[in-house]
């Protein structure tokens, strides 16, 4: 069988529930299998050394020293040894032998289970579009998932030094202003017109690019990276189609990759994620999948998706605990997201394409705004900029056929749309 455990390994706990990866999903999961009465043993293996944490603030508030590892904890240590939540932090799951209903850990062991979780996240991606990058492994060349991550970055951030963003998406672009809040220079390098282009389209990507601008941010558009150099007498240089950026700091931002091959190798179904149904079982009727991970059936919108969100890592942790616990729920709820940039707060809800029609609410030029995208009139998403507490009023309006100058109308009280 793929996957089987290595012989001579030591049993290190009897079965119950077994989730690999120690992120934000696992941290919900066994929460709410507690707080729903779950007797059986529960262990985590996570590869990181920390207890579950949340990664939205490693590019906002922790990269700004606005925030501590405690303040982002969703439980704290404590909780986990009171409520009897076994973890093996610093220890990879190598591999499962779903015969055997067993995992294999780095440091020799193995954990039985009776139903085992998959929440093993993404990795920065390094390759990809930029396959052939040369030099993303240079000293001073930054990839941002972790804590760890996050404080070298953190610790390069002197003011006046030059940090070069290679990638305009969220964690590029986050990045961006809290370097420039600690007085780092930036330039952030992509191949298109506008930052986030791909996740929301043309007119939201120039209302950032500006926001950055205004802030002293550059921009080199239609910039294709090339690989990174380091020279004694020059520094760094990331070089580009048109020449080399100076940098005293690079961060590579071009997306994350799932880490599907523990599964893959157990012989579950993979598309990009591992596959799932609407209650999170895999192809194995033992083995759920769950966060970034998971490429989850949603009921909602007829299709499987895979959601890199943080709202969407938590309720899959609390619906894989229905799930276990017996229960019928299904994931039935759509994509949400927020980002944080300079004075920018924005919340989204739907599922856009990238063609669909954009209406926008307001005037962008006053900061405050909201952006709804339609399809042959129906609602499919929607977006508050700098507007606050209508996000439900939204979410509400999704899925529903609105004329666009209803939707554009700012007279019409949101709830009555
Ligand atoms: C810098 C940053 C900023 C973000 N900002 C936002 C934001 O503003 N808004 C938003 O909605 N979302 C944001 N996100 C996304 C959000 O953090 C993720 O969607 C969420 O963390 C996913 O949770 P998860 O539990 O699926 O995976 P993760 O939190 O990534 O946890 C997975 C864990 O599994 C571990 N692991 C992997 N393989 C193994 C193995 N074989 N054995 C043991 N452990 C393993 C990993 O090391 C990791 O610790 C951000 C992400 C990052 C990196």
């Amino acid at each position: 069988m793929s996957g089987a455990v290595e012989e001579g390994s030591a049993e290190a706990s009897s079965s119950g529930t077994a989730v690999i990866g120690g992120g934000l999903a696992a941290a919900h999961l066994v929460h709410e299998l507690r707080g729903g009465g779950y007797g059986k043993p529960i262990t985590i293996v996570g590869d990181e050394p920390t207890i579950p944490y949340e990664r939205p603030p490693l590019s906002k508030e922790f990269l700004q020293g606005n925030k501590d590892i405690v303040d982002f904890q969703p439980f704290p240590e404590e909780w986990y040894a009171a409520n009897n939540i076994q973890l093996r932090l610093g220890t990879s799951a190598t591999s499962i032998d779903v015969a055997g209903k067993s995992v294999a850990l780095s440091d020799n062991m193995s954990i039985s289970y009776e139903t085992l979780v998959m929440a093993t996240g993404c990795r920065s991606r390094i390759g990809g579009r930029a396959a052939n990058m040369s030099g993303w492994d240079l000293p001073g060349v930054h990839t941002l998932r972790s804590l760890e991550d996050s404080q070298k970055l953190k610790d390069g951030f002197t003011p006046g030094k030059q940090l070069v963003v290679i990638g305009a998406g969220w964690i590029g672009m986050e990045v961006a202003a809290s370097a420039r809040a600690a007085g780092v220079e930036v330039t952030v390098l992509t191949p298109d017109e506008v930052p986030l282009l791909v996740p929301m389209g043309a007119e939201f990507g120039a209302h950032i690019a500006r926001l950055h601008l205004d802030h002293g941010v550059q921009f080199r558009f239609g910039t294709r990276v090339e690989g990174i150099t380091l020279d004694p007498e020059v520094g760094l240089q990331v070089m580009t189609q048109t020449g080399g950026v100076a940098a005293d700091l690079v961060l590579l931002a071009i997306g994350a990759v799932p880490n599907n091959e523990l599964a893959e190798r157990a012989g579950l179904q993979v598309g990009t994620g591992v596959l799932v149904d609407a209650q999170l079982r895999s192809s194995d009727p033992n083995i759920l999948a769950i966060g970034d991970i998971a490429e989850a059936f949603n009921t909602t919108l007829g299709r499987s998706l895979r959601v890199e969100h943080w709202d969407n890592a938590i309720r899959q942790g609390k619906l894989a605990a229905s799930t276990i616990l017996g229960g019928s729920e299904s994931y039935d709820w759509l994509p949400y997201f927020f980002t944080d940039q300079f004075d920018l707060g924005m919340e989204y809800v739907g599922d856009r394409a990238t063609d669909d029609e954009v209406i926008v609410r307001g005037a962008m030029a006053d900061g405050g705004f909201i952006v709804f995208w339609t399809r042959h009139g129906v609602v499919t998403a929607a977006m508050n900029v700098n507007i606050w507490d209508v996000n439900d009023a939204l979410r509400g309006v999704t899925g529903k056929k609105i004329a666009a100058e209803r939707l554009a109308d700012t007279s019409l009280d949101l709830n009555t749309l």
